[in-house]
């Protein structure tokens, strides 16, 4: 759009506008169509122009847009928190609203080290996080990334790095296979405790499957329930970043379900409210609600749009939704079938490495040739963006990923389909993916 001050992603990009979304479809102002094969930034769970949520909103709205939760509260965001408080396992039942995911992750980070002082261990202060992961882009989300990419021009800013590797099996960090790694990628955890001194560290942060760092890595069994029993055993605080995976997007209302592991500290966003109105939510157990509130009965941390009624509604309206449409189990079984199509056009093109997720949040691995090695393309073939772009222009829309040790080489795709797709229309999201292959193969 010419004459506009909007500042886009990249400065001097040419970007379509969208005019209105229906379903699983975007539609630009000159009438193409998109499927949303990544649901946004994997956020529009439930679709595009849901009158359900409209509505509530509108109601919403007639009512009372802002509330300033120092000053009171609200009904959205309580019957909210109720219903989190019903979806989520065990103890985890108190809702801490905030806007985005960046900063759920650093309220969650600061719920942790106030929770160890209120309980006098104030010396816990150090978070310990994994390679290959995204947190957020705010500086002490981004200091808890492993996005080598994201993280470098901020160096001198970020506060810590991670240090643990990522349980990634397609390039094992120690070249093992499992079962028979014996898991050493949750074992380094106890390597890096041991570094710091367990008496210095407060939590550990990891995302059950690794999304935007990581084209959908999910570890392999056994991980996170090792991961717990280290976290246990050495009273350090395991905070699950939900961010991309809560919400039934993995087929589980909490990714976390999939390994029987409950967090201490659970976080969602994206689609929590499903991209109708920001919001995210770090949910804490009794046991740290309880302590915080026995010591200064303050947590000391929100903003001014925290608990907002607006977008309070929308996630209810949402969750309502995922509940009445069955959506969660709907993702399960749709997600098993686009993964056995997926891993058809593995068989069929050498350039896909690897498949894998769970549930709706699949990924794709390219390498130059799979039949001969996992080596990946050459980095300046920039095939994560050619494969995005060739798919856009035959009206699907992937979201980037990357791959490859620490992400510094590879190349890779998220598929994040809103939850509520069809068979149908998965056949016709794979034939465009299989069009697109096609043309990248012939240009390549
Ligand atoms: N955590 C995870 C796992 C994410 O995938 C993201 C965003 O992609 C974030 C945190 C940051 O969320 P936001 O972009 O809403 O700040």
């Amino acid at each position: 759009m010419p004459g506009s001050y909007l500042i886009k992603p990249v400065l001097d990009g040419s970007y379509k506008e969208i005019s209105h979304g229906n379903g699983i479809y975007l539609y630009d102002s000159e009438g193409k169509a998109y499927i949303d094969g990544s649901s946004g930034a994997v956020t529009c769970s439930i679709g595009h122009g849901c009158k359900e949520v409209i509505e509530a909103m509108n109601e919403q709205a007639g009512k009372i847009s802002f509330v300033y939760r120092s000053q009171f509260t609200n009904q959205p965001a309580e019957e909210l928190a109720d219903k989190l408080a019903a979806m989520a396992p065990e103890d985890l039942n108190w809702s801490f609203f905030v806007n985005s995911g960046s900063e759920a992750v650093e309220t969650a980070v600061k719920i942790a080290l106030q929770y160890w002082q209120e309980k006098g261990q104030g010396r816990k202060t150090h978070i310990i996080s994994r390679w290959m992961s995204y947190h957020g882009i705010t500086i002490g989300a981004l200091s808890l990334s492993g996005h080598t990419e994201r993280r470098r021009r901020f160096f001198s800013h970020l506060e810590s790095s991670p240090a643990v590797s990522p349980p990634y099996c397609y390039r094992c960090p120690y070249q093992l296979s499992h079962p028979s790694c014996g898991l050493k990628c949750a074992e380094e955890l106890q390597t890096a405790v041991d570094r710091t001194g367990k008496e210095h560290v407060a939590a550990f942060i990891a995302e059950p499957v690794i999304g935007a760092a990581g084209g959908a890595i999910s570890p392999p069994e056994g991980y996170y329930q090792r991961i717990k029993e280290i976290c246990n055993e050495n009273a350090i605080l395991f905070i699950a970043d939900e961010v991309m995976t809560g919400a039934g997007r993995t087929g589980k209302a909490f990714a976390m379900e999939h390994w029987q592991t409950v967090p201490d500290i659970s976080i969602l966003g994206k689609g929590l409210s499903a991209g109708y109105s920001p919001i995210a939510s770090v949910i804490v157990s009794d046991d740290i609600l309880c302590t915080i509130k026995k010591g200064s009965n303050l947590i000391m941390s929100g903003h001014t749009y925290s608990a907002n009624p607006q977008s309070a509604a929308a996630a209810l309206a949402v969750l309502k939704v995922i509940e009445k449409e069955n959506l969660i189990q709907h993702a399960e079984k749709i997600g098993i079938l686009l993964m056995k199509k997926l891993q058809n056009l593995k068989e069929e093109f050498s350039m896909i490495g690897d498949v894998r997720g769970k549930g709706l949040l699949l990924g794709i691995e390219f390498v130059a040739n799979s039949e001969i090695s996992a080596k990946p393309f050459p980095k300046d073939y920039n095939i994560t963006s050619l494969i995005t772009r060739l798919a856009q222009d035959l009206g699907l829309l992937l979201y980037p990923s990357s791959a490859g040790i620490d992400g510094r080489e590879g190349d890779a795709v998220l598929l994040a389909p809103p939850l509520n797709i069809t068979e149908v229309e998965v056949n016709k999201l794979v034939s465009i993916l299989h069009q697109t292959l096609k043309k990248a193969e012939e240009m390549l």
